[in-house]
C-alpha cells in the first residue's frame, strides 16, 4: 500500500506547489492588463529588504512615447509610514504602483526599495516584499479558506483565523452553512464586491510583506464596512510600510504624507492639514468631495 500512496502524496505536493506559484501569477495579473516583458539582467541580484523604504527618484514613464504618463516624480516613504496617493482618474496612480512592482521599468529615473535599485534586482525578489489589495480581486473556484491561503500556502489555521478577523470577514463566514469551507468563484458562491475586497485584504495580510499597497481597496465598500476595515488595517499596517491609493479623501486624512498627482506630475505633498493650509490642488479636491 505504501507504494500506492507515495505517488498520491507526491501529486498532492506538486498540486500545492503549483497553487503556490499560481497565487503569485494571479497577484500579478490583478495589477496587469497585459503581461509586459521586463527582463531581469543576467547580473540581477536578489532584493534584500528588511525595512520597507520606498524611494522614487526623478521617475518618468510612458506606455507610448507620444504620451508621457509620469513626469519626473520623486518622493520617499520611510519604513512603517502610511503614504497616500491621490489625484483624478487617469492621473497615473496605478501606473506608479506598476512601476513599484517592476511590471515596467521607468523610462527615466530609478525606483529604490531599501536603497537598492529595483531594476538591478530580480522581479521575483521585488514582488516577494510587496503585497497588493487590487482594485479588482479575482477569486478562484475553490474554498474561501484556500482563496485566503493563496497569500501564504503554508499558513496554519490560527494565522488564517487572525487575518479573517482583521479583514472583518469573521461574521460573514460564520453566517455561511459551510463556513470557511464554502466554495466560491464562478462555480460556487458569488461574493459581493465588498466581500471580495475583504478576501483580498485577508490574503495580503497573510502574505505579511514589508510593503502593503492598497489600490482603491475599499472603494466598493459601503462607508460603514469601509470604516471598520480601515480601523482594522490601521492596526495591521503598523508593522508595514503602506501605500494607499485613495478615492475617498476622508479615508486618508491620517496619512503621514499625501502625494497629489495631476496629469502625471507630483504637484503637492504633505500632511492633510498642511495641504489644506496650502489651499492648492488637494484643498480643491477636498472641498469638492465635502460637498457631494
Ligand atoms: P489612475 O490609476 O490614476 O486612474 P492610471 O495609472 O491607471 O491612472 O493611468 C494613467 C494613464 O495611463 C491613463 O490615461 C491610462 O489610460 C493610461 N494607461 C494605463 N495603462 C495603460 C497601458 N497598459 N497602456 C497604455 N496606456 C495605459
Ligand atoms: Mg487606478
Amino acid at each position: 500500500t505504501m507504494q500506492l500512496f507515495m505517488p498520491l502524496n507526491f501529486l498532492g505536493f506538486v498540486y500545492r506547489e503549483i497553487r503556490g506559484a499560481m497565487a503569485n501569477i494571479h497577484n500579478l495579473f490583478e495589477v496587469l492588463e497585459r503581461a509586459p516583458k521586463v527582463q531581469d539582467s543576467p547580473q540581477a541580484k536578489k532584493l534584500s529588504a528588511t525595512q520597507g523604504r520606498i524611494r522614487f527618484e526623478g521617475v518618468s514613464f510612458h506606455y507610448q512615447p507620444e504620451r508621457p504618463i509620469l513626469r519626473d516624480v520623486s518622493f520617499t516613504v520611510e519604513p512603517g509610514q502610511k503614504v497616500a496617493v491621490v489625484g483624478a482618474s487617469g492621473a497615473g496612480k496605478s501606473t506608479l504602483v506598476k512601476l513599484l512592482f517592476r511590471l515596467y521599468n521607468p523610462t527615466q529615473g530609478e525606483v529604490f526599495i531599501d536603497d537598492q535599485k529595483i531594476t538591478a534586482c530580480t522581479q521575483n525578489s521585488v514582488r516577494e516584499v510587496l503585497g497588493i489589495v487590487p482594485q479588482d480581486t479575482v477569486l478562484f473556484n475553490d474554498s474561501l479558506l484556500e482563496n485566503i491561503r493563496y497569500g501564504d500556502p503554508q499558513a496554519d489555521d490560527d494565522k488564517v483565523r487572525a487575518v479573517v478577523k482583521l479583514a472583518a470577514l469573521d461574521t460573514f463566514i460564520a453566517s455561511l452553512p459551510d463556513g470557511i469551507q464554502t466554495q466560491v468563484g464562478e462555480r460556487g458562491l458569488k461574493l459581493s464586491g465588498g466581500e471580495k475586497q475583504r478576501v483580498a485584504i485577508a490574503r495580503a495580510l497573510l502574505k505579511n510583506p514589508q510593503i502593503l499597497v492598497f489600490d482603491e481597496a475599499t472603494s466598493s465598500l459601503d462607508s460603514q464596512s469601509e470604516q471598520a476595515i480601515l480601523q482594522a488595517l490601521k492596526q495591521a499596517a503598523r508593522a508595514h510600510t503602506s501605500l494607499v491609493i485613495a478615492h475617498r479623501l476622508s479615508t486618508i486624512t491620517d496619512a503621514d504624507c499625501i502625494l497629489v498627482l495631476d496629469g502625471g506630475v507630483l504637484v503637492e505633498q504633505g500632511t492633510h492639514t498642511a495641504l489644506l493650509q496650502r489651499n492648492g490642488h488637494y484643498a480643491r479636491l477636498w472641498h469638492v468631495q465635502q460637498n457631494t
